[in-house]
């Protein structure tokens, strides 16, 4: 039975169950108003995103940081009212588990740091929230699921888009068929990288355009067309060979799904691209950009989406606590949801690897 059910189950099994109680007691998480959140790794996207979501999430809050450069902390402790002892480094970082004030802990590393530090969280006795990609490869990512299950925690992948409202309703009109079955879909998210000594250009680091953008392309053809590929093509194409000497510049691959629509997806670290397209048999959708935490756009066949921009972070880190809280359902974004998409990347590495063969999933 899934966590989720399980927790539902088991409410409505527990007559005397308070409802000031909550179910949260069986989650190893003790009754509070908000849970804890640690942030491991201090850098753009914890700094400029995470961090002031936790301003405004209602279920969750910032309770402490891990970061490997002390001239860090005092700003951080400044802005987020923090005390001495909810700061961590890399090495005392395993004395979490005495700090009954966390519940989780965001792993916002580069990718090859993912897999160490979940290991080290639930060892600590910590749900862990991970960013994408979760781990290098399949592998890894199969083993940190198995800790979690192991240890009774859970582990979430920093999937934000499940929150988004342009998204939530593509999803929609895609499950509930409302422009007939699917058939195509086409994305790409890319953009100029800078820098060329950052570990996104590393490959040591999982660096290269597939790992971190082109995720988000796969996502988008999983959860539109709603099924799993059974076949892969892929193809790597660089026009700077010195900046990309470990990395991929920019792939374009195809996917095949057993219902037989096809997926045609780019990703690129020197073009810019943020698009995905459904094409369905009465109608077609169109988001751009679709992949950014800034504004979302998008339109149908027939009329204009009209939503608000969200703070997707907040919504994500809010919904993921209110599962362990209160067993309400997350918006499909489990470790197990990440693992698939390992095993898509590896699988486009491998057709890669061998100049665009099909790989059979
Ligand atoms: P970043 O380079 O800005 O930050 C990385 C942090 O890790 C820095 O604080 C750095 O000091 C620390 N670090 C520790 N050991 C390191 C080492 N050996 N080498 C380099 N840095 C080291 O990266 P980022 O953009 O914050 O990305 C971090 C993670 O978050 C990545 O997995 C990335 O894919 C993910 N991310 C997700 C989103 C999203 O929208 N979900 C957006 C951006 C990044």
């Amino acid at each position: 039975m899934k966590r989720s059910n399980f927790n539902k189950t088991l409410a409505s099994s527990i007559g005397f169950l308070s409802l000031s109680k909550g179910l949260g007691q069986f989650l190893d998480i003790k009754p509070k108003k908000k849970l804890g959140i640690a942030l491991v790794g201090l850098g753009n996207y914890a700094t400029n995103q995470l961090a002031p979501a936790l301003l405004e999430t209602k279920k969750c809050e910032l309770k402490g940081i891990v970061t490997g450069s002390p001239e860090k902390v005092e700003k951080w402790k400044k802005i987020y009212n923090l005390r001495d002892n909810q700061v961590y480094n890399y090495q005392n970082f395993d004395k979490i588990g005495n700090n009954d004030e966390i519940d989780i802990v965001y792993v916002v590393l580069p990718n090859n740091m993912h897999k160490e530090f979940t290991l080290r969280s639930f060892a600590a006795r910590k749900h862990v929230i991970c960013e994408k990609p979760m781990a290098m490869n399949a592998s890894e990512a199969t083993e940190m699921i198995s800790a979690g299950k192991k240890a009774n925690l859970e582990l979430f992948i920093g999937y934000r888009l499940h929150y988004e409202p342009h998204h939530r309703e593509t999803i929609r009109l895609c499950q509930e068929k409302i422009f007939g079955k699917i058939k195509f879909f086409e994305g790409g998210f890319g953009f100029r990288i800078g820098n060329r000594d950052q570990w996104r250009l590393k490959k040591a680091y999982g660096g290269g355009a597939l790992m971190d953008v082109g995720i988000y392309v796969i996502q988008g053809a999983r959860y539109t067309i709603g099924e799993e590929p059974i076949a892969i093509t892929a193809r790597s194409f660089k026009t700077d060979h010195l900046k990309f000497k470990e990395v991929d510049e920019l792939i374009t691959w195809q996917m095949e799904f057993p219902s037989g629509a096809v997926a045609n997806c780019t990703t690129s670290f020197s073009a810019s691209t943020n698009h995905l397209f459904v094409g369905a048999e009465k109608g077609f959708i169109r988001l751009s950009p679709s992949y950014t935490y800034r504004e979302i756009e998008g339109y149908t066949r027939n009329y204009i989406f009209d939503f608000q921009r969200v703070n997707q972070q907040a919504l994500h880190m809010d919904g993921i606590s209110n599962y362990l809280i209160n067993g309400e359902p997350h918006l499909n974004v489990g470790g197990e949801e990440g693992l698939r998409d390992m095993r898509i990347i590896d699988a486009i590495f491998t057709s890669v690897e061998k100049g665009g063969e099909r790989i059979a999933l």
